[in-house]
């Protein structure tokens, strides 16, 4: 039986020279693989109240889309800044060579939402951190960060679990 690491493929040098780029889009086109990943994705809060599914862009909007049907809840898109077309609040944070910002529409979340936060990969943590940021100012609750990889050297587990966060990823890699 093949497990979540056997459907994602890794591409070398990308998108630097170094990288080993972990690809989920073999994953995601694969019935069975995407299945199960969305299944073990949600699996931890099928009984706990979710208001809404934040998704980090883009392919946290994939997951985050399967998901929020899946627990008929909505889905809030978090994106690279200029991307959407009404009145957002932005959070900026640190890159690797620089700096990037994320937004998220003003009026997306309510005040005590209950909100589960999806992306595809955990690397240092920052985009996620950036993310919490914008739906902890909106006055909604982050009951859990769902990845599918965790890469636990860059330490984004452990920052986030720093904030108290509950984390949940599928599958490691070095
Ligand atoms: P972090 O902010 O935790 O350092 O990086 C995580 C973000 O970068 C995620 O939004 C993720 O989609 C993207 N990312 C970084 N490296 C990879 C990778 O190897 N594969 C994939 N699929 N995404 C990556």
């Amino acid at each position: 039986m093949k497990t979540i690491q056997d459907y994602i493929r890794t591409i070398p040098d990308f998108p630097h020279k170094g990288i080993m780029f972990r690809d989920v889009t073999t994953l995601f086109g694969d019935p069975r693989g995407f299945r199960i990943a969305i299944n073990q994705l949600l699996h931890p809060y099928a009984g706990q109240p979710i208001d809404k599914v934040v998704g980090l862009e883009a392919r946290g909007f994939i997951l985050g889309g399967a998901i929020a049907h899946q627990l008929s809840v909505g889905f809030v898109p978090i994106r690279k800044k200029g991307k959407l077309p009404g009145t957002t609040i932005e959070q900026s944070y640190t890159l690797e060579y620089g700096e990037a910002i994320v937004e998220v529409h003003d009026d997306a979340l309510q005040p005590g939402e209950k909100i589960l936060l999806v992306d595809d990969l955990l690397a240092t943590g920052g985009t996620a951190e950036a993310g919490i940021k914008l739906i902890e100012r909106m006055g909604a609750e982050v009951v859990g960060c769902a990845f599918i990889i965790d890469l636990p050297d860059l330490g984004g587990r452990a920052k986030l679990e720093k904030l108290g966060m509950d984390v949940h990823a599928l599958c490691q890699f070095e």
